[in-house]
């Protein structure tokens, strides 16, 4: 998909283009800057929406390269009081490790979990201290705070980071794009999503996330959802019968 930065500067000179047609050579339909504006327009909100298409910013949802038979499990939003530690002993059960994408604040109001957590082989990752609802309206100063707030929960209970980031909700935008690049973190989305959230029933999740199942493919769960530790047990043991193991490193060293 091409790149915001690159096509912003292609939609200026159209613009420019059809203005300077319009006064010295003839007039154009209003209907043709509507065109432009509304293309302009979907492209924006494929961009911001769809994290898989880059057109802010570079990121990794699959790894099919993966020397092993991986599927990166990874979980959003926690950590939470009852759903992780019930994620963390299916895991356990397993024998699969995963990344946990914590929002800031529930580290620092649950730090034995964050602590469970890493002790028991799994990483920890940022998603931001809020998880607001409007991030998508913040400034780049105002994201690079909410990273590093994050961040500096991290290390304050983990000891170290990777500066992995994944945006709230998915959503990415320039001044998001200026925010992670500004302070070197590397983005991780999926390209399996559970939507365990907003789903009744566990076969209505797995219907959705196991077929075609891939090497290299990053599904998203939430540990905060009181579905998700079964759905996860089924998962879990679909996968491995079909061969797969669930390994975790930073998906920038696989
Ligand atoms: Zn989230």
């Amino acid at each position: 998909m091409l790149k915001y930065n690159t096509l912003k500067y292609f939609f200026w000179g159209i613009s420019v283009a059809a203005i300077l047609y319009f006064f010295y050579v003839q007039k154009i339909y209003p209907i043709f800057y509507l065109s432009i504006a509304l293309v302009w327009l979907i492209y924006v909100i494929v961009g911001a929406f769809r994290m898989r298409a880059e057109i802010f910013l570079p990121s990794v949802s699959s790894l099919p390269h993966a020397s092993k038979n991986t599927i990166l499990i990874t979980f959003d939003d926690g950590p939470h009081p009852e759903i992780t530690p019930q994620i963390l002993t299916i895991l356990r059960q397993a024998h699969a490790k995963a990344i946990f994408f914590c929002i800031g604040k529930n580290m620092d109001r649950y730090p034995d979990i964050v602590k469970q957590i890493v002790a028991e082989g799994h990483l920890i990752a940022n998603h931001s201290y809020n998880h607001s609802n409007f991030i998508g309206t913040y400034s780049t100063e105002k994201v690079k705070a909410e990273i590093l707030q994050t961040e500096e929960t991290i290390i304050k209970l983990v000891g170290s980071s990777l500066k992995l980031y994944r945006p709230p909700f998915g959503v990415t935008n320039p001044n998001i794009a200026r925010a992670v690049s500004a302070l070197n973190m590397k983005v991780v989305g999926w390209n399996r999503r559970s939507f365990d959230t907003v789903s009744k029933t566990k076969e209505e999740v797995l219907k959705r996330i196991t077929p075609d199942l891939k090497k290299g493919d990053i599904v998203l769960f939430h540990d905060t959802n009181a579905l998700t530790p079964a759905i996860l047990t089924d998962f879990l043991l679909f996968a491995s019968n079909k061969g797969f193991i669930f390994e975790v490193s930073s998906p920038f060293e696989i």
